[in-house]
């Protein structure tokens, strides 16, 4: 592709200057500074691209007036993780304290500029604990609440050049786009990292891994503070879009990231680690031996004990734990934290479903007891409150399949449909077949009173013709009175020549009636032409 382009050679072709610009701009990578001034002799502002000051301005504006006013309290914030996150109350509090305090430092640099050049240790944290017990969830809240973007990657995903997997400075450039684009919104942006413990790697076999140590180096880089390309080296694209804006004469937006006022989150069960702080403490106490007599607690518990040597010796750089001061250990959610999560947190997986379900005009109701059986099964799988949408996935899969095309407007979970949701499901279904079958003859009922209201003829429906009609309507899936409509249609002009043959103005419709009508009604009007012949006849013989 590029040798293709490479090779065209008209010297008229304004690609040619273009590809002068690309292959110098190739040669300042890094140096960030290749975009920040407009061409000389191009007019600013011809062209509005995305992150332009023109696009972004008002945006920009009431963000950083949000930022410029940040004056939450750490009681405040924590009252709004309540809202949604259970438990981790020690979590919440060590990150209400973390987040006002750099926020508040954000704003003070935003007022007093000359702060900036202070010596200022950010509040980076490190989030330890095991899977699904709402670390990043903590993160997402904190982020709304405030405001500014929020990013989430896992450590293992990065290499340490950057040329087999993701560079850590993408990180940043994600920010950007989670801000839609505004660079000034992204430099106050949140990057969480989790799995943080599989780049420690002192390694099973005990060598530490060395492109774990790069990318921890790369990353307190950002940590500390730095300028990122908006584009990426390999971001080819990105790189000629930029150029282009250029070209057209627009006025492009900030090139680079500074990463001084951007907050990282890293996070990891660090599973072993427990241990090892555990043994540690251990042998700290031998001599002391069985002294506490406590009980025997899990590795997991031993977390929130972790040392900064116990992290060096896990296998991180020491400046990269130097850079995350703010430590702070989940707990383990138990079965009736599960429980509390289904029916207290605010924006639940299972109002997640609710909601799916009021789309389709259905209401959904949990008692009690399928709650707590929910809870039961999500707490076995051992994956936190992850297992409650592994349970409530299989619990209402075929529920939101099946249900949204029936008459049902609502549905209630029972303990017993949480073991058993197919056959609790059928049931329901069936249960649904005779209130859909009443609902259909209703529909029979109020066609005959129409036909009545509008030609005087009485159609007395039997019971037969009724589940006839019905038995056809539910397997044809056309509504009743689509089918009443057209089986029935010009019906009253027959009754009506009947009718001043004979007087009668009421016809009972039986099953093989309701089946072909018009052939019915032809052999009714013939039998009421002989009926008034032969009763002509009588009249005229008396
Ligand atoms: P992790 O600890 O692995 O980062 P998450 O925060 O991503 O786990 O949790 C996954 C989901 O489970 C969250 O989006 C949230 O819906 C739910 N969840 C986890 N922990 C909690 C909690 N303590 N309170 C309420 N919901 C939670």
């Amino acid at each position: 592709m590029s040798h293709e382009f490479m090779s065209d050679k008209d010297d008229k072709n304004p690609l040619e200057e273009m590809q002068k610009q690309f292959q110098e701009m190739l040669r300042n990578q890094g140096s960030g500074a290749f975009f920040t001034q407009p061409p000389p002799g191009k007019s600013p502002g011809a062209s509005a691209g995305s992150g332009t000051e023109e696009n972004t301005s008002e945006k920009q504006r009431e963000i950083i007036k949000r930022i410029r006013d940040f004056n939450l309290k750490p009681r405040e914030v924590k009252d709004y993780l309540d809202r949604f996150v259970i438990q981790q109350n020690e979590a919440k509090k060590v990150l209400s304290v973390a987040i006002c305090d750099h926020y508040n430092h954000v704003r003070q640099c935003l007022e007093t500029p000359s702060l900036t050049e202070k010596e200022y240790a950010k509040q980076n944290i490190l989030l330890l604990g095991p899977t699904g017990v709402g670390k990043t969830y903590l993160m997402r809240c904190i982020a709304r609440l405030i405001g500014v973007p929020f990013v989430k990657a896992d450590a293992t995903k990065f290499s340490e050049t950057g040329y087999v997997g993701h560079d850590v400075e993408d990180l940043v450039r994600d920010l950007v786009k989670a801000a839609d684009g505004n660079v000034d919104l992204a430099e106050y942006g949140i990057i969480y990292i989790d799995e943080i413990d599989k780049i420690a790697a002192q390694g099973q076999q005990g060598t530490r891994d060395v492109s774990g140590r790069g990318v921890q180096i790369n990353l307190l880089k950002l940590m500390e503070e730095s300028e990122v390309n908006r584009n990426s080296q390999t971001d080819i694209m990105g790189q000629m879009q930029a150029m282009m804006e250029m070209q057209r004469g627009g006025r492009p937006g900030k090139r680079t990231i500074n990463t001084r006022h951007i907050l990282f989150i890293v996070s990891g069960a660090f599973g072993t680690l427990g241990e090892n702080v555990k043994k540690r403490l251990e042998s700290s106490r031998i001599g002391f031996a069985q002294a506490g007599g406590s009980t025997e607690k899990t590795a997991v518990e031993y977390l929130p004990q972790a040392e900064t040597t116990d992290f060096i010796d896990f296998g991180f750089e020491p400046e990269f734990v130097g850079r995350l001061p703010v430590r702070v250990a989940c707990s383990p959610l138990t079965r009736s934290d599960l429980e509390e999560i289904l029916t207290q947190s605010e924006g639940s997986i299972l109002d997640q479903y609710k909601t799916d379900f009021r789309g389709f005009g259905i209401e959904c109701e949990i008692t009690h007891d399928a709650v707590s059986e929910i809870a039961a099964r999500a707490d076995s799988e051992k994956t936190g409150a992850r297992g409650l949408m592994t349970v409530l996935e299989k619990i209402f899969r075929n529920y939101k399949y099946e249900l949204p095309s029936t008459s049902i407007k609502k549905v209630i979970i029972t303990g017993e449909a949480v073991k058993s949701p197919e056959d609790a499901l059928q049931a329901l279904l069936a249960d649904n077949q005779s209130s859909q079958r009443d609902l259909l003859a209703g529909e029979i009922r109020q066609f005959a009173e129409r036909f009545y209201r509008a030609h005087g003829m009485e159609l007395a429906f039997e019971d037969d013709a009724i589940a006839a009609l019905v038995g056809e309507s539910l397997k044809t899936d056309k509504t009743m009175r689509a089918l009443c409509e057209s089986r029935f249609r010009d019906f009253q002009h027959g009754l009506k020549l009947i009718a001043r043959n004979t007087g009668q103005t009421r016809f009972s419709i039986s099953a093989k009636t309701a089946k072909n009508p018009d052939a019915e009604l032809s052999q009714w009007v013939l039998q009421s032409y002989r009926r008034s012949g032969s009763e002509k006849a009588k009249e005229s013989g008396s």
